[in-house]
């Protein structure tokens, strides 16, 4: 098999060779599908191991990890590391066995740790003074594979409602270069619908918009957070939205 130099640096080198993708590496992609950075990563791994893994393009290779809660180390693929509890002990005591979890459904994997954009949290703080969020939920459990796992990882979940909400801006770091980022949304979206999800996309700084749900604006404000809740409601209907409305007293004084 013939090698192949990724855009990220990553893979064979083009000077003796490799062939020229012009995408980033599959490892490069799921590091930004799961907000992570690859110095991250590499933190995590055994010292001896670093070096090879700094230049690991594939997500199902195995390295030797430390536990950050100090448990013994173990072997993982770089994938378990990223997206789910890759030490033993630790899943021991996270429980719920995977396989009950059906397709559409709203769960915590309490091995994701993805990195929140300051972004980000100011849009979940809007949106949290207008409807409730549910804050114990960071995965949808899917019918197709999505980086080898049954699951997507959306920013934002309303699972009352069945709708995801993400944020995307072409500044954020680490995703910004990244020129298969938009066909891994979009196959994202389309996982989350085959289980009745509908995908709000907030598309930040200048982005064009993906889909008809979309809110295209400059700066995340109140008038944001308002539309996404107008797209619910031309979603689900005005009496769903209305049950998570947060109830503010008349007046507006404090409760
Ligand atoms: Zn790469
Ligand atoms: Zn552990």
């Amino acid at each position: 098999m013939a090698e192949v130099s990724f855009r990220c640096g990553h893979g064979g080198d083009p000077e003796r060779g490799a062939v020229r993708l012009s995408r980033v590496c599959p490892l490069c992609m799921l590091i930004a599908e799961t907000q992570r950075s690859r110095g991250e990563l590499l933190r995590r791994a055994t010292p001896p191991e670093r070096g090879r893994l700094a230049r690991e393009t594939r997500i199902g290779a195995e390295y030797e990890w430390r536990c950050e809660r100090g448990h013994d180390r173990y072997r993982a693929s770089v994938r378990e590391q990223l997206t789910g509890t890759a030490c033993a002990k630790c899943r021991t005591s996270a429980g719920a066995p995977a396989a009950r979890r059906e397709a559409g459904v709203a769960f915590m994997n309490p091995g994701l740790r993805t990195r929140t954009s300051m972004t980000e949290q100011r849009l979940k703080g809007l949106l949290g003074e207008r409807i409730r969020l549910h804050h114990r939920v960071n995965a949808v459990r899917v019918a197709r594979t999505f980086f080898g796992r049954n699951e997507v990882w959306p920013d934002i979940l309303v699972p009352q409602l069945r709708i995801a909400i993400e944020y995307d801006d072409p500044g954020r770091s680490r995703r910004a270069h990244l020129g298969l980022k938009e066909a891994s949304d979009r196959e994202k979206d389309e996982a989350l619908a085959e289980v009745g999800w509908d995908v709000i996309r907030v598309r930040g700084g200048g982005l064009e918009p993906l889909g008809p749900n979309d809110v295209v604006c400059r700066t995340v404000d109140g008038r944001v957070a308002d539309e996404i809740v107008e797209r619910m409601v031309r979603l689900r209907g005005a009496d769903a939205v209305e049950a998570l409305a947060v109830v503010t007293p008349v007046g507006g004084a404090p409760a």
